[in-house]
């Protein structure tokens, strides 16, 4: 079995959740893994091309990813947050939902022009969260260098969704 198949393992697939016909795919039992997490970490961490300058997360499980590979990086953390959670003045881009829409906000001093960041979230479904993340990111005047993620819900067509907002350096770990 390799890093990756041990990993996969570790992910569980929930039907119909948070609604009738949706397949939840759900990492909590690979967070609670006492080797899961940290092979995670590791696999991804050889992954990511070089070089990045920061890492940006996306709301709320990006946070679980994106800090440790931030501290094994020996580079800092800026998180995407969900709007009203942020204190100092931002900058926020919406994204549409399935039904409605939502945005996602990051603090306008976040960021330096220039630096080279990379973006994480846990999962790629139509990747309107992520095209809204990398929308903040350019805003800021920062280059989005790579995008990761852990799942890739890859019939929803959500690496071409980023293509078309010009995120060109997209993988996932599953
Ligand atoms: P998208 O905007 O690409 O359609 O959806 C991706 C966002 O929704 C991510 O922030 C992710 O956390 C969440 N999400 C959607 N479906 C799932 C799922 O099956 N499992 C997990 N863990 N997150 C999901």
């Amino acid at each position: 079995q390799t890093r990756v198949d041990r990993i996969e393992a570790l992910v569980r697939t929930v039907p119909d959740f948070p609604r009738p016909g949706i397949v939840f795919r759900d990492i909590t039992p690979l967070m609670a893994d006492p080797v899961g997490l940290g092979e995670t970490i590791d696999e991804l961490v050889d992954r990511i091309p070089r070089p990045v300058d920061v890492v940006a997360g996306v709301d709320s499980r990006g946070f679980l990813f994106g800090a440790p590979i931030a501290v094994r990086l020996g580079i800092g953390f800026v998180p995407i947050r969900k709007p009203g959670k942020l204190p100092a003045p931002v900058y926020e881009e919406s994204f549409d939902l399935e039904y409605g829409s939502s945005s996602l906000s990051i603090h306008q001093d976040a960021l330096e022009p220039g630096q080279r960041v990379l973006l994480i979230d846990d999962l790629l479904a139509t990747g309107g969260t992520l095209g809204a993340a990398a929308r903040l990111v350019l805003r800021e005047g920062a280059v989005l260098a790579h995008t990761e993620t852990v799942l890739e819900l890859k019939d929803l067509g959500g690496r071409e969704h980023l293509a078309a907002q010009g995120v060109d350096s997209f993988s996932s770990l599953l």
